[in-house]
Parts: structure tokens; sequence; C-alpha cells
């Protein structure tokens, strides 16, 4: 029922209704892995879903922004196109040079990176994924884990699936302090769990190359730091997240021999970074940045918190964030 009348708004949608009653606003999507089908990426977004939405995106005339017409757009006095969507993607695993951006060429739509620098310069990879990895390769079913804040977390894999596990361990280790939460996983979650510990990005988890990035910008697309080992920004001491946000500034800056000016942060709810995180990232001299509520971004806004919609599995989903049937529905609400 509910699917048939999503079916019906969306094509009431297309005539563009929602667009006029609904004027500048912008959905920012949001990408994690894109897979071509069978290389073992971890998520369920496939190339070709992703073809999709972008091949209906070309044929209805919908602009693909720049980080560059955004800018221009919240800061000169210059209105969101109607008929418009802003893509990004983030962490900077291999997939979405190898596979995501090619897609983007395709259509010759821009594509934006966020990139954890210590990622691409192989020294970790990324404390949410690692716990995943743990959790799926466990030998131990039950094991009682001692969190970082000191509290205890119960794993049972005979009970709760894999999935409900993840992500109940990772929003645990959302809230504690994550100074050390790369030690923590090697000698607390991987040790009881009775799973070796890689030695370096097992393959699903391996990065781009900086070379690569380097052609991403060449070709058009936006490459930009998402901080140098993910921990959440609001989680570390003042020295700490600090040096987070100007490591992966320098880095990007000396292999892409640029300044960024955008930004991302880790995990991105509202209550992972704060206003000391935004007063660094503009001395740092960054005039953007992104977190993950899911809304539209509006001139007028704070730009130090753009928000972005993670982007849909469904076509149903993505057409009404597209045609901002949601925007319209929020309208209705308020
Ligand atoms: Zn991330």
């Amino acid at each position: 029922m509910k699917e048939q009348v999503l079916k019906w708004a969306n094509i009431l949608g297309e005539t563009g209704l929602f667009r006029l009653l609904c004027p500048g606003t912008l959905p920012v999507f949001m990408l994690h892995r894109v897979t071509d089908g069978n290389d073992g990426v971890p998520g369920r977004m496939t190339a070709s879903q992703l073809r999709r939405y972008l091949r209906y995106l070309s044929n209805k005339r919908y602009q693909v922004l720049s980080m560059d017409e955004l800018w221009q757009s919240l800061e000169e006095a210059r209105e969101i196109p109607s008929r418009s969507v802003l893509f990004t993607i983030d962490d900077g695993f291999y997939d979405h040079h190898d596979v995501a951006a090619n897609v983007f060429d395709e259509f010759g739509f821009q594509l934006n990176f966020f990139v954890i620098t210590g990622l691409l310069d192989q020294q970790l990879w990324p404390w949410d994924d690692q716990v995943s990895y743990a959790i799926r390769k466990a030998r131990v079913m039950r094991s009682n884990l001692e969190l970082p804040s000191g509290s205890v977390f119960s794993v049972n894999l005979e009970e709760a699936s894999a999935e409900t596990v993840i992500r109940e361990l990772r929003d645990a280790l959302k809230t504690g302090p994550q100074a050390e939460v790369y030690q923590w996983l090697r000698e607390e979650l991987f040790r009881k769990l009775e799973v070796d510990y890689p030695s370096s990005a097992p393959a699903e988890y391996r990065p781009m190359s900086w070379s690569d990035a380097r052609s991403l910008r060449q070709r058009g697309h936006g490459v930009y730091p998402h901080t140098s080992s993910h921990r959440i920004l609001s989680s570390l001491d003042p020295a700490e997240k600090r040096k987070e946000i100007w490591d992966s500034l320098e880095r990007v800056g000396k292999e892409l021999s640029y300044s960024p000016r955008v930004f991302a942060y880790p995990t991105g709810r509202p209550s992972d970074y704060d206003h000391h995180d935004i007063e660094e990232l503009r001395q740092a001299g960054f005039n953007m940045a992104f977190n993950t509520v899911p809304a539209y971004v509006r001139r007028g806004q704070d730009h130090y918190q753009l928000p972005r919609f993670s982007l849909p599995e469904n076509t149903a989903d993505f057409l009404q964030i597209v045609n901002r049937l949601e925007a319209l529905k929020g309208k209705l609400r308020s």
C-alpha cells in the first residue's frame, strides 16, 4: 500500500510539482561502497543501480552540481537550481576509484571524495569496518568485552545476528572515548573473538592510492580530507582532534598540490563534533563541512554543518528525495 502511494507520488513528482513547492533545496547524497557484483565489497550499492540513478538524472536534465557551484549558491546571491543534486562518497576505498568514479565519468558528473588520509597512507583501516570484519570472522560466539569506557558489552552471536551485534557495538564505541580505539580493537575485540589481526587492510578494505586520488582530481572530481584516522572528533582531546584536522589537510594538500576547503566529519552525527571543531576548521581555511543528518541543504544554513542523505538502495526512495517529495513532507510536518 505504502509502496503504491510512493509510486504515484513519484509519478506526480516527475511533473516538478514538489520542486516548485520547495524551492531552494538541494539533496546532497553520500555513498559508501560500490560493488560491481562479485568482488566481495561490503555493502549493497551496485554499479548498475548507481548507473540507473545517474541515467535518470541525465534523462530528466538534472544538474549534478560541483562543490564550487554549491559554494557559489551558498555564498553568493545565486539560487540553488531546482533540478539539482550533489554527490559525495566517504572514506577512500579502492572501489571508489575503480568502480564509482567510472560510473560518474560515463555521465560526465562530478563525484566528491572524502578520504581518510591514514587509510590512503596504509597506516590503518577504519575502526568501524574493523568491527564488522571481526564480528563476521568471530570464532568465539559469546564473549564479554570490556569497552574503552570501562563498561561491558556482551557479544552473543548464537542469539543475535552479526548485523545486530555490529550495529550495537559500533554505537557503543561511538559514545565512549576513542583515543585508544585502534589498540582496543586489536587487544580486546580481535583477541577475545579469536580473529587474527591482519597486518594490513584486508583486500575488501584496501584503499585507493594517492595516484588514484590525483587521477580523480584530473578528471574533474573533488578530493577532500575526512580526518587521518576516522575517530570521532568529539571523543578526542583538543590536541588530538586538532591533529586529525590539520594532518589530513596537510596530507591531501601535499599529495594533490592544492588547498582543500571542504571537510566531512567522521560518522557525522551532530554529537560527533562540536563548536571547537568548527572553529578549528575555519582556522585551517575550510569553508564548508558536511555531517550525515538526512536533510536538504538550503541557503542561509551553517556552512560547517551541511546535511547529507545516505544514497538509498531503493529507486522509489531515491526519487522521493530527488524530486523533493521528502522536502514537502518535512514542510507539512512542521
Ligand atoms: Zn567516514
